[in-house]
């Protein structure tokens, strides 16, 4: 195992911890990766992601671009996430399975549903590409 210092976003230790409660072991932030993904199962030829909502753009609540200095935010953040477009388009042709988790969903309330979610796809060998949301819909 290879642990490479980078900084630890709270949502990210969270899931984390959720994981290795699970029974997953991973390696965090491996550089050799496009993208350098938050999680690496190397098991599993899986990856994580965990983004924050404001940063990567995400349609909830939390993410909502604000309606001051869009001009400024804006292409800052389609800039973000074109470039996990690009990460994950790399990592997909490299033959691994990548997963993204939002800030929104390792909330202290939903966190371990949501890693126990994540489990259940990560071990399932069939399952694509993910990006999913559970209150994202709705805002
Ligand atoms: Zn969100």
């Amino acid at each position: 195992m290879k642990r490479v210092k980078r900084s630890d976003t709270k949502p990210e230790v969270t899931l984390r911890k959720a994981l290795h409660r699970l029974g997953f072991r991973y390696v965090i932030g491996d550089k050799r990766l496009p993208g350098t993904p938050d999680l690496v199962l190397p098991k599993h030829k899986a990856v994580v992601f965990v983004h924050g909502c404001f940063w990567h753009g995400h349609e909830c609540r939390q993410g909502r671009t604000p309606s001051s200095n869009v001009n400024y935010w804006a292409p800052k953040i389609a800039a973000n996430r074109a470039r996990d477009a690009r990460k994950v388009k790399a990592l997909l042709h490299l033959g691994w399975r990548v997963f993204t988790v939002w800030e929104c969903e390792l909330k202290q309330a939903v966190a371990l549903d949501t890693a126990k979610q994540l489990a259940s796809q990560i071990n399932n060998q069939s399952n694509g590409p993910s990006t999913r949301c559970r209150d994202a819909q709705h805002s």
